[in-house]
């Protein structure tokens, strides 16, 4: 029992800091003084921690920080007039870095009856964390902090959910996918934005799966481990520089990244901008593509729309690569097959390629392969043969499959199928050509039948076929296959009909097919 007579009473402080403690606001920082005194005592009862500061620009960065971190806003606590004034720098400065913040300031007394429900802290908190984060203001009446009421008259308001997530649209996050894909020299930037979106696995991933180089701002850093072979940050002025597309997640283009403007930049660089922000998107530079949204939520709907879009040889190879046994007989033949697949598949072994040679022949892959796998049988048991053809050159030499069953070689052929000779059709264009007459006079000489399924030579015979479309599925195949030590099998990988090799630097090499 109470010897104040106030029974069923509490005071507006308590109210305060009890709404508070309802939002899930659990730090405060701040100087105190009349009228915020008792506030600050409330805090603590009510099991928010009070940490008390030496200058209330101090408490405020402080608890601007904690909401960066947390993702619940920290409140400064400030007396009226100069307290306040200290306090501005610190909202500045949240304001400023989109964090989160409330301050709660106490003004002079008001001629107040009732206190009632507690309104503004429940909205207080959500316009902090709710769109772009930012500071909020909240001003306490002295009379408000002293006030006593009944306990029963007091209806705090649940607390507010964390902000909702929102996505970007999907005809942009397909436009943003073939911008990179299409990029020479893609760089995605991190900033303190997706540090704050904790979206650091989708964009590793990202970043990983699209081989993209990154570059973090200064509180970008650690996102992604600074020492991630895909960091570019040590060259940091020529990666800015010599960009065609660039990826910017949760940072502004302003003075901290030169403005995006030349000379610091191309001056037709490709920005794909990502924020949760509307009026920040085409600041300084007119972006390629704006991605309004959460960047953990937009980074796994560009990883999502990736997966939807045909594979192109440097997908296939790097997947190919990254299951090769390093003892194993690389065989290959094509046009952009070989020769993409020379850079990229890796051999240990001296005499282990094999392909179209000094002749430029194509037709000799799978008699090379049953070569190999002859010798393997009688000197290497176990060592696996992989055969890497073009949907063309698979086609000089076809029939050789059959051998391949009829003496039950573990061959791996894998074809990788554009539909044509250097290039092809997707099904849809070819459909659409032929109704302009007949494919002997229509269809470019270079294509050939598209979505042929070339795995059923193998099954034809008794080996295992594979259709792939997919990163997933081809990395499943080929597990599969290599697994498979008795029996022979080809993978169909079909890829995007115009995919090609990256552009290359030296003039002189653009012609070249072998
Ligand atoms: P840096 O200093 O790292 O360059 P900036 O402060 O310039 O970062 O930019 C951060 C950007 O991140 C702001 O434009 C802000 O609107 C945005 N942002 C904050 N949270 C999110 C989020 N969850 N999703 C998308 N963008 C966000
Ligand atoms: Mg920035």
């Amino acid at each position: 029992a109470r010897s104040d007579g106030l029974e069923g009473q509490v005071s507006g402080a308590r109210v305060i800091a009890q709404a508070l403690k309802t939002q899930d606001v659990n730090y405060m920082f701040g100087i105190v003084g009349i009228p915020v005194t008792e506030i600050a005592l409330a805090a603590q009862e009510v099991g928010i921690r009070y940490i008390g500061m030496r200058n209330e620009q101090a408490a405020c960065y402080a608890a601007s920080a904690v909401g960066y971190l947390t993702g619940r806003p920290g409140v400064c606590l400030v007396v009226s007039g100069p307290g306040l004034i200290h306090g501005l720098g610190g909202m500045a400065n949240a304001n400023m870095n989109c964090w989160p913040l409330i301050v709660i300031g106490g003004s002079s007394e008001r001629s107040q009856e009732t206190m009632g429900a507690f309104q503004e802290f429940p909205q207080a908190v959500r316009s902090s964390i709710y769109g772009r984060p930012g500071a909020c203001y909240v001003d306490i009446p002295a009379d408000f902090v002293n006030l006593q009421v009944n306990v029963n008259s007091i209806k705090y308001v649940e607390c507010c959910m964390p902000p909702p997530v929102s996505m970007a649209e999907t005809s942009a996050v397909r436009m943003a996918a073939s911008v990179i894909r299409n990029a020479k020299q893609p760089l995605v930037i991190i900033g303190k934005g997706a540090a704050y979106a904790h979206a650091e696995e989708s964009i590793r991933k990202l970043v990983e799966q699209c081989k993209l180089p990154f570059l973090p701002t200064p509180m970008g850093k650690g996102v992604i481990r600074d020492n991630h072979p895909n960091c570019v940050a040590a060259a940091r002025s020529r990666a800015l520089q010599f960009a065609d597309v660039i990826v910017l997640l949760g940072a502004r283009l302003n003075w901290i990244l030169h403005f995006g403007l030349p000379p610091r930049y191309q001056p037709d660089v490709k920005f794909i901008q990502v924020d949760i922000c509307a009026e920040e998107l085409g600041n300084n530079v007119r972006p390629a593509v704006t991605l309004l949204g959460d960047i953990n939520a937009v980074t796994k709907q560009e990883l999502a729309s990736k997966k939807s879009l045909p594979m192109n040889y440097y997908t296939v190879f790097y997947h190919v690569q990254e299951q090769l046994p390093r003892d194993c007989f690389v065989v290959s033949e094509g046009a952009n097959t070989m020769d993409i697949g020379r850079t990229v598949l890796q051999n240990y072994l001296p005499r282990h390629r094999l392909d179209a040679g000094t002749f430029g022949t194509m037709g000799v892959g799978l008699g090379f392969a049953i070569a190999a796998a002859i010798v393997a049988k009688d000197r290497n048991p176990g060592k696996r043969v992989i055969c890497v053809e073009g949907d063309s050159a698979f086609g000089f030499s076809g029939m050789e499959v059959e051998t391949i069953c009829r003496y039950n070689l573990p061959i791996v052929l894998l074809v990788v199928n554009n539909n044509g000779i250097y290039q092809g059709f997707d099904t849809d264009s070819w459909k659409e050509m032929l109704k302009f007459g007949d494919a002997t006079t229509v269809a470019p000489p270079m294509s050939l039948l598209p979505h042929s399924h070339y795995e059923h030579v193998m099954t034809a015979f008794g080996g295992k076929g594979y259709f792939v479309q997919t990163p997933e599925e081809l990395q499943k195949s080929l597990r599969q296959s290599l697994a498979d030590t008795t029996n022979p099998s080809l993978i169909n990988i079909m890829i995007e009909p115009q995919a090609t090799r990256k552009a290359q630097d030296f003039h002189w090499l653009t012609q070249s097919n072998l």
